[in-house]
């Protein structure tokens, strides 16, 4: 088996991130005792998650000798945003390929992106190649060009990318020790998988003692994806390792209305946090990762007595894209 600490990786991240208390939020609400890990200062462009996998996906194509990036995804994706930022730290171009019909207004991550410099391929929902499909075309392009582009796929969620949140279980069980506080549960928003298949990888490897519960902002059967990146995380340590679909825990009640579109219990909860804490949380993943965990003490899952860390991913910056100054009385 390979040491985790030898799979290489570049710095673009200011870890380890802050656990802390909110024991405001926590005494409003009457159930376990909440802490909050807090990924949205990861230091990339205004932070989030995909900072920590990006620093395992860029290590691979600069050793690859890449000069250009490709991602893709909605078109206020933090992935995006924090690739095109990614990029810029080691000098290469990026272009985002994002899902929609057209852009009506620059505002929240699409205008980071503008800053940053990405150059934006914007594709159709109902036109005839996929938004993947379109990434893999535009790449061929590229390369009949001459340039050596890098293709990193929705979320950064692969076995490389995922083994940012084998770094991060590995913080949160040091620091957990540090603090002298044993979590119960770790709560997070899902996507595209990467972030709790590393969770769970790192969970085994570091021997984690909290269960890690994930809480969907898509419907779409994540399970697949989890298992398919914890077998590419194995091959990639040379490890037995493995993740069982027993591990997964997903729960799918709180994304609607759809994807990307907030719901009236993200903004309560978005609120919540906001004026309880001064802790802004997105509207697309976070605030309705945090409605549900909200919900779920309210029906028992999660219980007085216990400890609970939740796992802040970031995404704020898309609140400033979306009309919701009528929902904050
Ligand atoms: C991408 C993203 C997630 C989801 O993480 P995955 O690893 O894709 O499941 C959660 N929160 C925010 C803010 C994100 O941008």
């Amino acid at each position: 088996m390979k040491q985790f600490d030898q799979i290489p990786r570049i710095s673009l991240t200011i870890t380890p991130t802050p656990i802390e208390p909110l024991p405001r939020f926590s005494e409003v609400l009457g159930g376990p005792e909440i802490y909050i890990k807090r990924d949205d200062n990861t230091g990339l462009a205004l932070g989030g998650n995909k900072a920590r996998k990006l620093e395992y996906l860029l290590a691979e194509a600069i050793a690859q000798g890449c000069d250009v990036v490709l991602t893709e995804g909605g078109l206020q994706s933090n992935h995006a945003r924090m690739t095109a930022a990614a990029a810029c730290r080691v000098g290469m171009k990026a272009i985002l390929v994002l899902k929609g019909k057209e852009i009506e207004e620059y505002q929240g991550n699409l205008l980071l992106d503008r800053l940053l410099d990405a150059e934006i391929v914007v594709v159709d929902p109902d036109g005839p190649l996929s938004r993947r499909d379109a990434m893999y075309q535009k790449a061929e392009e590229l390369k009949e060009q001459g340039m050596k582009p890098y293709v990193i796929p929705t979320g950064g969620s692969t076995g490389l990318g995922a083994m940012g949140y084998i770094r991060c279980a590995k913080e949160i069980i040091d620091q957990s020790k540090a603090l002298g506080i044993n979590f119960d549960w770790v709560v997070h928003p899902i996507g595209s998988g990467g972030t709790q298949a590393g969770l769970l990888a790192g969970k085994k490897l570091f021997e984690g003692n909290f269960e890690i519960f994930g809480i969907a902002a898509d419907n779409e059967d994540f399970e697949p994806e989890i298992l398919q990146i914890g077998k590419e995380i194995a091959l990639l340590l040379e490890s037995n390792l493995s993740i069982e679909p027993a591990d997964i825990n997903l729960n799918y009640d709180y994304f609607g209305p759809e994807y990307g579109v907030p719901s009236e219990i993200a903004i309560e909860a978005m609120k919540l946090l906001a004026r309880t804490e001064g802790i802004i949380v997105g509207p697309v993943y976070t605030g309705k990762a945090l409605a549900g965990f909200i919900d779920l003490i309210n029906k028992g899952q999660f219980k007085a007595g216990e400890k609970v860390l939740f796992v802040h991913t970031g995404g704020a910056p898309a609140v400033f894209a979306m009309d919701i100054i009528d929902q904050l009385e």
